[in-house]
């Protein structure tokens, strides 16, 4: 392995190397920078971002410029505004002891005048975003003829973004004898146009796949109907307490909506996407790059430029439409030598184009399992204890009270006090989860057809249509998602498929593939729970308005206003049957809301 010291760099690029913290060169940088130094020629990089391309085209033209001569000499092309501040600010750092050189960042939706301004003092190196370059190029205030060096970086993403037309444009503009490197994470049939057309025999150099980032990430996926997407999300983020990830979303509409919802769940997230103006789209990258937030929910385009190493999670909110951006979102996780994760939170539909990304990744992704409530709060509750361990207790004012404290608490043992600390913080979890509805995917349900469609064997095709159902059971009876699979599968022959579960205090609802409801009615019917017997119907449609999944139990006003509260006799209200019975719910009224 080459160190910086030998690649040939001046004292002053080696001290701000030095001062960077940069130890050993990355991959990217022991093929790129002796390329740059020794030999003339272009050069096409295959790497993905977060590698330490920047520093391997940086570095070298920082030391190759010359700040006695007042022309621009270098042109970097770069998709987005944060990537061109990047490279420009990562650039000032490499040239922080080496002279005047001037590097001026141009993109759109800043003030144009500023940047003439800026560039008819002279500027050195240009880093600019297509459009704006040929709105300064035709304003004759971007010179570049003297430019002896083009960079294109993240060429695949100005593809992507539709500036082939403006990449074309400058480059006829750019002197014939230039050297042109150009950096993609991907070669499609645009990029090697653009080599054929501009690029002189290059040396191409691969990092690809082999860089750190990508082996550092793990792919998993959540099969999930898509109503229980946002639900499955707020698990993902409960489960990892200390979870720093982004959220993709397809579109800008989705992508609001998701973090709307989730600030006003209480987590720490905010929106990023191409509404925004900048100055919020600038606060919002800064809010998450210091970790005010945990959740950035974005865009891909939004996203672009974004540069955070420790990336926890990356979750596919939706997958995106070209699987080639699946690479460039789950390579922002597992970087810096870190380890990383890349969720999917996909439908049955979506495994195919899963499979297609597996291949593309070249590595297995691994089906998760939703995380049940109970799982959670246990997560939660040893998350908590990790900190009670670590707390630091200097706290003078709470001297003055540890006397008196000490001696209310004096009856109780140390095991006590200890069982009481946990079931208060236990409790504050427990009213979300344990008492909540469960969510099982079409796997949990123990439904083999959904679990892998190109797998051979008997297959089934299920219509699609629940039946939603009555049963006599609820959380008072220690009646939970597993108690009523498990009571299905014990009086059934037949793998019944089941689906939404609505757990109440006294009573539940759940759902049945259709054509399995009447078979399941006559089953459980005979059946009994813990010494009970189970009544199980119809569930009749819920009156408009009414919250069904109330945690609380408490009753819908609509229903109370209908039906007097009866107890039976074991003390379990039956809600359903009375309901149907009430005199005051007269016919016309049941007919109304039966199915
Ligand atoms: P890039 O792909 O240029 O966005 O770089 C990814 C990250 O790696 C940035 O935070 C760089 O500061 C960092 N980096 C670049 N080169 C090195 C190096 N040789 N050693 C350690 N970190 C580096």
């Amino acid at each position: 392995m080459t160190n910086f010291e030998e690649m040939g760099f001046t004292p002053g690029i080696l001290k701000a190397i030095q001062e960077l913290g940069f130890e050993q060169p990355m991959p990217v940088q022991e093929k790129v920078i002796p390329l740059m130094l020794s030999e003339e020629g272009d050069i096409i990089a295959l790497a993905q971002t977060g590698t330490g391309k920047t520093a391997a085209f940086g570095l070298p033209l920082v030391q190759m410029t010359d700040t006695d001569f007042n022309s621009t000499q270098a042109l970097i092309l770069c998709p987005t505004r944060e990537l061109c501040m990047q490279i420009t600010g990562d650039l000032t750092d490499y040239a922080r002891y080496t002279g005047k050189l001037r590097i001026l960042a141009v993109y759109g939706g800043a003030s144009i005048d500023n940047q003439i301004r800026e560039l008819k003092k002279g500027v050195h190196i240009i880093v600019a975003t297509p459009g704006r370059l040929i709105d300064l190029i035709g304003r004759r205030a971007a010179k570049l003829s003297a430019v002896k060096t083009v960079i294109l970086d993240e060429a695949d993403e100005m593809l992507n973004m539709g500036f082939l037309d403006s990449i074309n444009e400058i480059l006829e503009e750019v002197p014939d004898g230039r050297r042109t490197l150009l950096f993609s994470a991907t070669m499609s049939s645009e990029i090697s146009g653009i080599a054929k057309r501009y690029m002189e025999n290059p040396k191409e150099i691969t990092i690809g796949t082999k860089n750190a980032s990508a082996e550092n990430v793990t792919h998993g996926y959540y099969l999930v109907q898509a109503r229980d997407k946002y639900k499955v999300l707020k698990r993902i983020a409960d489960s990892e307490p200390d979870i720093y990830g982004i959220v993709f979303c397809r579109t800008r509409k989705e992508t609001q909506e998701i973090a709307s919802k989730l600030i006003e769940d209480g987590y720490n997230a905010d929106a990023l996407h191409g509404d925004l103006s900048q100055v919020q789209r600038d606060t919002v990258m800064q809010k998450f790059r210091v970790r005010n937030l945990q959740l950035l929910v974005a865009t891909d385009v939004a996203a672009r430029g974004l540069d955070v190493d420790d990336l926890t999670h990356v979750i596919n909110y939706s997958l995106p439409d070209d699987n080639e951006v699946y690479t460039h979102r789950s390579g922002r996780t597992g970087r810096a030598g870190k380890k990383g994760i890349s969720i999917s939170l996909i439908n049955v539909r979506e495994q195919h184009n899963l499979k297609q990304i597996e291949r593309l990744v070249k590595k297995p992704f691994k089906i998760i399992k939703i995380p049940t409530g109970s799982e959670i709060c246990g997560k939660q509750l040893f998350h908590w204890i990790k900190k009670l361990e670590t707390v630091v207790t200097e706290h003078q004012e709470i001297e003055k009270f540890l006397p008196e404290i000490t001696e209310k608490l004096s009856g109780l043992d140390r095991e006590e006090l200890l069982r009481r600390v946990v079931s208060l913080q236990f409790d504050r979890f427990l009213d979300d989860y344990r008492s909540g509805d469960e969510i099982l995917s079409p796997v949990d349900r123990g439904d083999d057809n959904y679990r892998d469609r190109g797998k051979k064997g008997p297959q089934r095709e299920y219509s699609g249509n629940y039946k939603r159902l009555f049963i006599n059971l609820g959380k008072t009876d220690g009646f939970y998602p597993e108690q009523l699979i498990e009571l299905v599968n014990k009086n059934t022959q037949k793998k019944v498929p089941l689906g939404k579960i609505d757990l109440l205090k006294t009573f539940s609802f759940f759902e049945v593939e259709s054509e399995f409801a009447d078979y399941l009615i006559e089953a459980l019917n005979n059946a009994k729970f813990n010494d009970r017997r189970v009544a199980v119907e119809i569930a009749l449609e819920k009156p408009e308005g009414h919250r069904e999944d109330d945690r609380s139990g408490k009753r819908p006003a609509k229903w109370s206003d209908r039906k007097p509260e009866k107890r039976r006799s074991d003390g379990h209200e039956s809600r359903n049957r009375d309901f149907k019975k009430d005199k005051k719910y007269g016919k016309k009224e049941k007919k109304k809301y039966s199915r």
